[in-house]
């Protein structure tokens, strides 16, 4: 540990209530895991913080000794922002409380808490707060960053449905935004990620969801480029209540496909309904009857066991990157490149994520909120997903050069919570026109840059980049 780390500890260890992880300490070893196995860090001091006091100490004294800092929730920043070498990392994994208020429908959770201790308290009231598909995802880091999910269409972004932060800024001290209080910081948090402070408490609406409509199914590679076709036809006029996605990827080695599928590249699609079954059995009934799906399953699942499917495709410890964009229309041109690149697929977890935002998501005004553009309902993931470091270069070329054969076609801007750790200059094309906006929230309460491992407003007053160590997430160079 250097000289300013060792100093740290002392300065904190008399008061901290949480724990303190020097990397002699046992626990270190899993604590300096994150999510994405692609970055492997070795931080200094993990300081496991028990609540606001915590953080605030931890705060205080890294900042007033210059040491790098990372923030961690969840751990799943793709970009690898929750660790950093020999720095400082607040990780908020001990504050997971959540208290819901059914009657007014509203519930607080704090900073640490996991989208499934989120939905367990809230479901348990029959409630239920728009955030992503994947349970072991961290809430604050997603709502932070703007927040996509089965309920977007109906119910908006996550960041949509915040109305009120708590954190605690730069200097140590603990603000609140809202509407009505300091309504800059409350405007630049929905949508502009961890630049701002580390918040320790969400306030946030909820809907009465318990239970959901859920079609899938299989097109096989030549059925592709009709199915996305009608897709991106049907989407602009469908209603609220349907979300319609793909996942072109390799099909499952399943018995419910025909043989000749299993394994080769295919398109997988999911129908979500939310609202009256009726209507939605009507509307999945409407798309199945397109193209020529295989293995198709219709079930009604409890909002729970939806939040939960996907979990297992993105488990913990695999090496992952991705680049993400948005199209306001899909060309058939970039549907042809998409099924070319399926050909050359170099692990078959590897996924080209489709989603059709629109909905309560495109209603919310683009001044509203600081999170990027709203106006390009079609998002694109690229998704690479393996096991071992000797596959390192061809995974991360697949992504980069798929990539740049879509980049072209795609309307400027990208929703931050998809980006990879080596996409700095994509940061102000992310914000445009919000940009300047950011700059001055970012400059007031974060003058000196000290929460910089994040897709980075790096504040007017601060020191030039190279002279301020930062982003040392960045993946390898092709
Ligand atoms: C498996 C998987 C599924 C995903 N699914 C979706 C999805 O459906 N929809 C979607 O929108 N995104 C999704 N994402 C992207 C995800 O939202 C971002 O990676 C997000 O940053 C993860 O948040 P986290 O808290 O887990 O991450 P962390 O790595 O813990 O944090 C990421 C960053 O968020 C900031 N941050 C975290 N906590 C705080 C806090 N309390 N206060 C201030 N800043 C904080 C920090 O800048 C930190 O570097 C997914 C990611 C993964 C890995």
């Amino acid at each position: 540990m250097s000289g300013a780390l060792e100093e740290l500890y002392s300065s904190l260890k008399g008061q901290f209530r949480g724990k303190l992880l020097r990397s002699q300490d046992s626990g270190y070893a899993d604590a300096r895991k994150i999510w994405n196995a692609l970055v492997a860090r070795r931080p200094g001091l993990i300081a496991q913080c028990s609540g606001v006091a915590d953080v605030q100490a931890a705060v205080r004294a890294a900042s007033a000794q210059g040491i790098l800092t990372a923030l961690r929730c969840g751990g799943h920043s793709l970009a690898g922002f929750s660790t950093c070498e020999g720095g400082l990392v607040i990780d908020l994994s001990r504050m997971r409380q959540v208290s819901v208020d059914p009657a007014r429908r509203r519930a607080r959770f704090s900073g640490g808490c996991l989208l499934s201790t989120v939905d367990s308290a809230t479901q348990a009231a029959g409630l239920a707060f728009p955030a992503g598909v994947v349970s072991h995802t961290g809430a604050a880091g997603l709502a932070l960053g703007g927040g996509t999910g089965w309920l977007s269409r109906m119910h908006g972004l996550s960041c949509d449905n915040v109305e009120g932060f708590t954190l605690v800024v730069a200097d140590g001290s603990l603000v609140h935004a809202s509407a009505d209080e300091n309504p800059d910081l409350f405007w630049a948090l929905r949508g502009g990620g961890g630049n701002f402070g580390v918040v320790t408490e969400f306030e946030v609406k909820l809907y009465p969801i318990t239970s959901v409509l859920l079609a899938t199914a299989v097109y096989c590679v030549d059925d592709i480029p009709g199915i996305l076709r009608s897709w991106r036809d049907f989407m602009p006029e469908s209603p609220d209540n349907l979300r319609w996605v793909f996942s072109l990827t390799t099909a499952p080695q399943s018995e419910h496909l025909p043989a000749q599928v299993r394994g080769r590249p295919a398109a997988s699609g999911s129908m979500l309904w939310v609202g009256g079954l009726e209507a939605g059995r009507r509307a999945v009934d409407q798309i199945l009857s397109i193209g020529h799906p295989l293995g198709i399953t219709k079930t009604e699942l409890s909002f729970l066991e939806l939040q939960t499917m996907a979990d297992h495709e993105f488990p913990h410890g695999r090496r992952y990157y991705t680049k993400s964009g948005y199209f306001r229309t899909l060309t058939d041109a970039s549907i042809h490149s998409m099924v070319e690149a399926l050909a050359a697929i170099p692990s078959p977890a590897n996924q080209i994520e489709l989603a059709y935002l629109g909905g309560a998501v495109g209603r919310v005004s683009a001044a509203e909120t600081a999170f990027g553009d709203r106006s390009a309902p079609f998002i694109v993931n690229l998704l690479a997903n393996w096991e071992n470091a000797e596959e390192d270069a061809a995974n991360l070329s697949w992504v980069r050069n798929l990539f740049q054969v879509l980049r072209p076609g795609m309307a400027p801007g990208v929703h931050v919570n998809f980006m990879s750790g080596d996409e700095d200059d994509r940061v102000p094309e992310t914000y445009r026109h919000r940009w300047e906006r950011l700059l001055a929230v970012k400059s007031h309460y974060d003058p000196g840059n000290f929460f910089r491992l994040n897709q980075n407003i790096r504040a007017r007053s601060a020191a030039p980049s190279g002279e301020h160590p930062r982003n040392e997430c960045t993946p390898p160079a092709p």
